[in-house]
């Protein structure tokens, strides 16, 4: 209900109400008068009755002292012939007759006139049956007649002004009462929307401001949704797989990595417990530590399907979250290729400098007997041969160390046309003293080819295969060196020791090296030549294919692009 139809009502009521209570004033005024001339009437009879014209001095007396306490005034009148009045008899004692009488003149009926003594009067006159030169009036004042209309006019409209004072309040309080709630509840969104309430305790005022805060809502909540998948989209970008967890254990957050990590949808995961992940005991002791709040943050490598990652839980006291406001934010970071990277490096350097004090040893030791004078003649020819050798293994060593150290530092490559043919056919005859101290034959079949590359990278891919292919061949082996230019390989056979299944999977490691002492003489190697030419390989994303047959021969096969 609006205010101005509540006004109107009122209104409507107030008028109704005060036209019922004209209409009854009106019925009552007139009734009251009517009522008023029938006893006057019947007052003058009676006064006429008991008056006797003939006995006049007698039943004069008896009319005043019938009508004594009467409120009409009950007269005796005789009347000259001028046209002069007396008044011989009057029960009110009011003798005064200075006025015209015009009422004399207007027998049986009734006369309004302002009277000698300045009331309106209403009269009416009978003559005497017996003598009728007396008149015999009854009269009254005007005022008398409408004294109680007027006093009903005075009190009813005292009270009516209080009905209608009283029916407006509570028509005003049966509003307000009605929008209260209405209001109550448009203060509320108001607040929460940060607008400013009007206050205003109308209807029409609270529709308009449920409208503004409508409006003021819609537009929040479509910026709220915007931020949500503004957030959403950054979180989901991220490669980091990231979950928050709440004091309770329940999954709060979980972005898309998260998902293509633990196989879980978001909608799966979300509001379950943490322990459907099942990322292990040491995570779980972590998590518990951080949530009980014993510590704000915890970082350790846990291995999630094979890779190792860096698990970072953080501390968070956030209101968001489902129960409470503890509650951890967890990431994961994929770190594997980083943690074995820094395990080769650790490996490289360890196995390096074991490497490198094998022979130093021997060196100091030849050194210390020479020094000493321990040595005779051959003896110390053959210790200082011995030293020369082993101070070559060191450099030999260093100088693999140095190209794997430089094929790590991703340099940049300086790539050219380079000839597989050429290349080949440089290497074999740098290597011609080799092949002749083990006389071995090397035949090539080669369908040159080119390929884009650094030259010194393929020089020492090919070096490596060839120079083993010499080293671990027997005495008179043969070398096959084929080249197929359509599907790009260089293929490399020889006739040599072999190598065993088991060991095969290994021969790229650095410092790697089969242990040969039981079938062959000991064969010189840094262990290193193979692990230089798998890291060319990944350089330029060649393949290296590896067959072997013990005391048979390897064919090594490189795929290039
Ligand atoms: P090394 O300096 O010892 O030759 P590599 O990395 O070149 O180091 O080779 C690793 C190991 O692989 C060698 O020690 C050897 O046992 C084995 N190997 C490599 N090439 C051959 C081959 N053609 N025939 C047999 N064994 C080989």
């Amino acid at each position: 209900m609006t205010k101005k139809r509540i006004i109107i009502e009122t209104i409507t009521f107030s008028l109704i109400l005060i036209i019922s209570y004209i209409a009854i004033f009106i019925v009552l005024f007139f009734s009251s008068r009517d009522q008023m001339r029938i006893n006057l009437q019947a007052d003058c009879q009676v006064a006429e009755r008991i008056f006797d014209g003939s006995n006049p001095t007698v039943t004069g007396k008896e009319v005043t002292s019938a009508f004594k306490d009467n409120d009409y005034r009950i007269s005796i009148i005789t009347r000259e012939k001028d046209g002069e009045y007396t008044i011989i008899y009057d029960n009110h004692n009011m003798y005064q007759s200075n006025e015209d009488a015009d009422e004399l003149d207007n027998i049986d009926d009734y006369t309004t006139r302002k009277s000698s003594y300045g009331y309106s009067m209403v009269y009416y006159v009978m003559r005497d049956e017996q003598n009728p030169s007396y008149y015999i009036r009854a009269a009254i004042r005007e005022s008398n007649v409408s004294e109680l209309s007027y006093d009903f006019l005075l009190y009813g409209s005292i009270a009516l002004i209080i009905i209608l004072f009283f029916y407006g309040l509570y028509k005003y309080k049966a509003y307000i009462n009605g929008i209260k709630p209405l209001k109550e509840e448009v203060q509320r969104l108001a607040y929460i929307s940060n607008i400013d309430d009007t206050g205003e305790e109308d209807l029409q005022a609270l529709t308009e401001s449920i409208d503004v805060i409508s409006n003021k809502l819609v537009d929040d909540i479509k910026a709220l949704t915007n931020e949500r998948e503004k957030t959403k989209n950054i979180l989901d970008s991220v490669s980091q797989a990231i979950i928050a967890i709440s004091n309770s254990g329940n999954i709060a957050l979980y972005n898309l990595s998260a998902s293509k990590l633990f196989n879980y949808e978001e909608k799966e995961a979300i509001n379950e417990n943490y322990h459907i992940l099942n990322i292990g005991d040491e995570f779980n002791k972590n998590l518990d530590l951080v949530l009980q709040g014993k510590i704000k943050t915890s970082t350790f490598d846990c291995v999630i399907r094979n890779i190792i990652y860096s698990c970072e839980i953080i501390h968070t006291d956030s209101s968001w979250l489902d129960s409470g406001k503890i509650g951890a934010v967890i990431l994961f970071s994929n770190v594997d290729e980083e943690r074995r990277i820094n395990k080769i490096k650790n490996d490289f350097f360890s196995n390096a400098s074991h490497e490198l004090k094998t022979p130093l040893t021997s060196i100091l030791g030849y050194l210390e007997l020479i020094d000493k004078g321990i040595l005779q003649n051959e003896d110390e020819k053959e210790a200082i041969s011995e030293s020369i050798k082993e101070a070559k293994k060191m450099k030999d060593l260093l100088k693999d160390m140095l190209i794997i150290n430089n094929l790590d530092s991703n340099k940049q490559l300086k790539k050219e046309e380079v000839s597989l043919k050429e290349t080949i056919d440089e290497i074999v005859s740098s290597l011609r003293p080799l092949l002749l101290s083990k006389e071995i034959t090397i035949t090539t079949n080669e369908d040159d080819f080119t390929i884009l590359a650094d030259k010194k990278d393929i020089e020492r891919l090919l070096i490596n295969l060839i120079e083993n292919a010499i080293k671990y061949n027997k005495d008179k082996g043969k070398i096959t060196i084929t080249l197929n230019s359509s599907d790009k390989t260089f293929k490399i056979e020889d006739t040599g020791i072999g190598i065993a299944s088991e060991n095969i999977n290994r021969i790229f490691e650095r410092f790697y090296r089969v242990d040969n002492s039981k079938t062959d003489k000991n064969i010189e190697g840094t262990g290193l030549g193979l692990a230089i030419c798998k890291h060319i390989a990944q350089l330029y994303d060649y393949q290296i294919e590896v067959q072997s047959k013990l005391a048979i021969g390897t064919t090594f096969t490189v795929h290039f692009k």
